[in-house]
């Protein structure tokens, strides 16, 4: 019963895409009510001798005959015209019924008078046997073109554009349902080896199948198979109750196409890789659930896994979106377009203490990329040191001039991922980038994330002890996030603490918060470091920051992070009032 319902819809959603629809039942009672009165009137007003009065005027009764009798014709007319085969066959009912009355007028009661009324039956039947006969083939035709536009002409499946309709319809009726996207795989190779021709026949060959499933509802849901284009199909599942009941379907239409296909001779051994997202738990419109699916599918190729079939998870897109902006920063690298910027840092009376460099990405439509998102990606890839590399030689050259330019004394912070700074070229690199752009080693500072810094702690802590030894100051970033002992941070040679915006923004807000930046700050000051607190945004952190003794401030409220022209301008101006 369900299926037959279900079909039902299909077949509507398929059949709203014709423009031909039969007018609403109500029309058709109407015309065949004022038909029968029309008729009426006319027998009467024809039988009848009477006047009627109309502004002092006495009008016959029969004058009215004629207007009455068109009125009947067009009511026949409409019917056939926009009712179809029920309209042609009452229509046509309607006027052979008044042929034996007349017949009998004219041939046994001999009235002649009678004759005009043969003659409009017959030509009205004419009429109306053309528009239907004419409408009919319309219909036909319109048919024909509506099943070209939503069916695939090579395996006779719905296409994509019915595909994309029947989403819509499912979504509008909030119906749950899943979606499978399917690709078969492979099949690029038989295309290649065995030719089009062939594989016109695996197509075809596959799409039987699994129209023979569809429609004899073997799968034990109600299902839906569409060609999307190429080797791509869209299978719709309704109808069932659980996650395992959309999987037992779709391996039975794996298991159909895992059967041998024999074309010219050949057997071939088929499979596809079926991704599906399930409305509305998985996405809850309709590009959602296309893309979804589809993500699903992707992952299920990528990875090439044996188990061919796949659910949308959230993590999927985050794979996908790592696979892109991996792709994005190797194009980022190879035609140099990572650029930085120059956030100012300030001392508490407001004097510039020097810049942090931070990696700049555009992606292919001009909009910045976030570094909060890229550079995680770049790590797990291990393209950071290369990122980091050319943020280094770019920043240190352009910083190098600047001094010379200004002749200021400024520090210029660029941030070091751990995998960097365990590279055994690390420490050459940063010689070349000293040594190219002039930079002395005591205006660089090196930043290094206090989370990461833990795990791989002595490693690291030789590689600083050289830096150090070179004049490089170093900067424990993020502080607060990780997880340092106190043991630790004593044994770490490092010049510079940067609060953690995180506390910041929590500290006037919370005295707890408060009092731990203030211990922090304490601490650092303790080991013998500066303090630096970041993402600064609001003047009264400022005073708060003041009155707990911090050192430096950097953040949104003293400056953003700066284009080099812009910051150069900024470091003029700060020479002039200093
Ligand atoms: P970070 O080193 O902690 O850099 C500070 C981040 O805080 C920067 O974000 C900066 O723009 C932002 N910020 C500073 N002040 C404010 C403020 O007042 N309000 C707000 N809302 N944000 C503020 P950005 O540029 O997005 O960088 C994010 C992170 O990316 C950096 O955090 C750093 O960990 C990493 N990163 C940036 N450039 C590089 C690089 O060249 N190499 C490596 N390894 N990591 C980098
Ligand atoms: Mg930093
Ligand atoms: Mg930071």
């Amino acid at each position: 019963m369900g299926n037959i319902k279900g079909k039902k819809i299909i077949e509507n959603t398929l059949n709203r895409l014709s423009s031909r629809r039969n007018a609403p039942t109500a029309g058709f009672v109407i015309l065949l009510v004022l038909y029968v009165i029309a008729s009426a009137i006319v027998i009467i007003s024809a039988r009848t001798d009477f006047d009627i009065l109309f502004f002092g005027m006495s009008i016959p009764g029969k004058s009215f005959t004629g207007v009455f009798s068109a009125i009947s014709q067009v009511c026949i007319i409409f019917m056939t015209l926009y009712f179809g085969k029920k309209g042609y066959f009452t229509a046509l009912v309607l006027q052979l019924s008044q042929l034996p009355p007349l017949c009998v007028s004219i041939f046994v009661q001999k009235n002649v008078m009678s004759l005009p009324g043969v003659f409009s039956a017959i030509l009205t039947i004419l009429a109306i046997t053309i528009i239907y006969l004419n409408g009919k083939q319309m219909t036909a035709y319109q048919k024909e073109l509506r099943d070209q536009a939503v069916t695939d002409q090579l395996t006779g499946l719905p296409n994509r554009f019915a595909c994309s309709r029947l989403v819509k319809a499912l979504v509008e009726k909030g119906e749950k349902f899943a979606m499978v996207s399917i690709d078969i795989n492979e099949f690029k190779g038989i295309n290649d080896a065995l030719g089009f021709d062939t594989g016109n026949h695996v197509l075809c060959e596959i799409a039987s199948r699994w129209k023979a499933i569809a429609d004899d509802g073997s799968s034990g849901t109600l299902d839906f198979i569409t060609r999307i284009g190429g080797d791509e199909f869209v299978l719709f599942i309704r109808d069932y109750q659980s996650d395992e009941e959309i999987v037992n379907t779709i391996r039975q239409y794996e298991k159909v196409i895992f059967d041998r296909i024999t074309v010219d001779n050949c057997d071939l051994y088929i499979s596809a890789s079926f991704g599906y997202a399930e409305f509305p738990k998985d996405a809850d419109t309709r590009d959602a659930i296309f893309s979804d699916a589809n993500a699903a599918m992707h992952e299920v190729k990528r990875t090439k896994s044996s188990n061919h079939i796949l659910r949308f998870s959230p993590e999927l897109m985050r794979t996908e979106r790592t696979l892109d902006l991996e792709r994005k920063i190797r194009e980022a690298l190879e035609n140099g377009t990572f650029y930085f910027n120059l956030q100012p840092q300030f001392d508490m009376h407001h004097r510039l203490r020097g810049f942090e460099a931070l990696a700049r990405m555009k992606d292919t439509d001009g909009t910045a990329i976030s570094p909060g998102e890229f550079i995680p990606v770049a790590e797990k890839v291990g393209l950071v040191d290369k990122v980091d590399g050319i943020v280094l030689r770019k920043s240190t050259a352009f910083f190098g001039e600047l001094l010379n330019r200004t002749g200021a004394d400024i520090t210029l912070s660029v941030n070091i991922s751990v995998r960097h700074l365990m590279k055994n070229d690390f420490l050459d690199e940063i010689r070349e980038a000293l040594t190219s752009s002039g930079v002395p080693a005591n205006n660089l500072e090196i930043e290094i994330t206090e989370s990461i810094m833990i795990d791989s702690v002595d490693k690291a802590l030789k590689c600083i002890d050289e830096l150090k030894a070179m004049g490089i100051k170093i900067a424990i970033d993020d502080f607060g996030t990780g997880y340092s002992s106190l043991s630790y941070l004593n044994r770490f040679p490092a010049d510079l603490l940067k609060v953690d915006k995180s506390f910041i923004d929590e500290m006037n807000t919370s005295e707890s918060s408060r009092q731990y930046v203030s211990a922090i700050i304490s601490m650092g000051h303790i080991m013998g470091f500066d303090v630096i607190s970041e993402g600064v945004e609001e003047e009264e952190q400022i005073d708060t920051l003041r009155e707990i003794g911090c050192d430096f401030i950097q953040g949104f409220v003293w400056g953003r992070p700066l284009m080099p022209d812009a910051a150069e301008k900024l470091v003029v101006e700060s020479s002039v009032k200093s």
